[in-house]
């Protein structure tokens, strides 16, 4: 038998938190992550001197004052807000979708202007029930913003035809009368200053709490059951039962990084490019989710592609027949008392980093 309690896998904010956590009453925890470094998809690495988040960007958001200020207790927040810009064949909008859209687009002032050119556009569908992906865009926002800022990106995004996916996946579309460029509503938003990775380094970093890297759990996954009176489990649920049921679907990213010897390439952090032909949906400018005044500056192109198994599982596709079959497995997972599935591979959900830090204190609450 072990000397600790529990046995973490992932060291996610998920696994991180839990751990953080357990430590704080007194348990031993042994935490394994099958990458070579700490944090899961949050982790971040200086390159340059600028953070550069390695799995995509990430800005902590939340009308949470209670998560806002337990993520605080681990690092300082910047002011940054969200204000991604579109880039459609080099004609540039303002998101979500706002007053500065419309007017960019149409030259309407006044929100009332912009209420009726969206009404007479919506029109074209003629009350019709949307069936794709494609009418329902059309019938929430009208044609304009779909065909130069919905489109091509929502194509590339899904590797699908717009007309060929459900209507349901936008069921709302972020549209504001206002000259607010502010993509999020929560009251809460921000950068760590100096990177995410300090976050998951000060959870783990109790004497309690033993971290090993570059392990990954189905090597010894019998001893390991063994081993341990209770697991906490981070990486995929389907694996864990050998995908003995099926295998769950996602969709998957490449990135695509590089140091540019110049000082400011595209002058904001996110930029959605939605035309059909450029082949990657963003690019990602690390250095002004910190303001940084660097010389030079690290930029990654966000490609979405097919996932097959063994690429990394990013976006769960929540459709109905891997609803289904996570159902099944989360069944099964509950035949297994001594092992708790979380985080959004264990739970096979999309959370954001907010959400993720809720779902682990829920966790911490049952458990102690
Ligand atoms: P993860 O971070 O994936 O951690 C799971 C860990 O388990 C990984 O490190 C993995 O290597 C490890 N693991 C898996 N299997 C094994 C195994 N067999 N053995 C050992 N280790 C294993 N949220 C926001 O709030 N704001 C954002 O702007 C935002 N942007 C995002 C952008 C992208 C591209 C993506 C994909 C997500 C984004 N998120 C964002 C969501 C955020 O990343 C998640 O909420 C968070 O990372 C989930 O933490 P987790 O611990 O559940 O999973």
């Amino acid at each position: 038998m072990t000397m600790y309690d529990y046995l973490v896998v992932g060291s996610g904010l998920f696994g991180s938190t839990f751990a953080y956590e357990a430590a704080k009453r007194g348990k031993r925890i042994k935490v394994i992550e099958k990458r070579s470094h700490i944090g899961g998809n949050v982790y971040t690495e200086k390159v340059q001197d600028i953070n550069v988040h390695k799995y995509g960007a990430h800005i902590f958001h939340t009308n949470n004052k209670e998560i806002w200020d337990y993520v605080n207790q681990f690092a300082e927040f910047n002011r940054y807000t969200n204000s991604p810009i579109a880039n459609y064949k080099s004609e540039i909008y303002n998101l979500p979708f706002n007053m500065n859209t419309f007017n960019k687009l149409w030259g309407v002032v006044t929100p009332e202007a912009a209420k009726k050119k969206i009404e007479e556009q919506k029109n074209v569908l003629a009350g019709k029930t949307p069936v794709n992906l494609e009418e329902q865009a059309i019938a929430l926002i009208g044609t304009d913003i779909y065909q130069k800022l919905i489109k091509g990106y929502t194509e590339k995004q899904w590797g699908r035809k717009a007309t060929e996916l459900p209507p349901f996946i936008i069921k709302r579309l972020p549209v504001r009368f206002t000259y607010d460029n502010n993509y999020f509503n929560d009251k809460y938003q921000g950068i760590p200053i100096g990177g995410y990775t300090q976050i998951i380094e000060k959870m783990l970093s109790s004497e309690l709490i033993d971290v090993e890297v570059s392990t990954d759990f189905f090597n010894r996954k019998e001893e390991y059951m063994n081993e341990f009176p209770k697991i906490i489990y981070s990486g995929m649920i389907d694996q864990f039962f050998d995908y003995s049921l099926g295998t769950l679907e996602y969709r998957s990213l490449k990135f695509e990084s590089k140091i540019l010897d110049r000082e400011n390439y595209q002058g904001n952090a996110v930029v959605n490019y939605t035309d059909a032909e450029t082949p990657y949906t963003r690019i990602i400018e690390h250095k002004h989710f910190e303001f940084g005044n660097q010389k030079k500056t690290v930029v990654t192109k966000e490609y979405p592609s097919t996932w097959n198994k063994g690429d990394e599982p990013y976006y769960p596709l929540n459709d109905k027949r891997n609803n289904e079959l996570y159902q099944q497995y989360k069944d099964l997972a509950s035949k297994f008392p001594n092992v708790i599935f979380g985080g959004r591979l264990g739970m096979y959900k999309y959370f954001d980093m907010h959400q993720i830090i809720g779902a682990a204190l829920a966790t911490v609450k049952q458990e102690f």
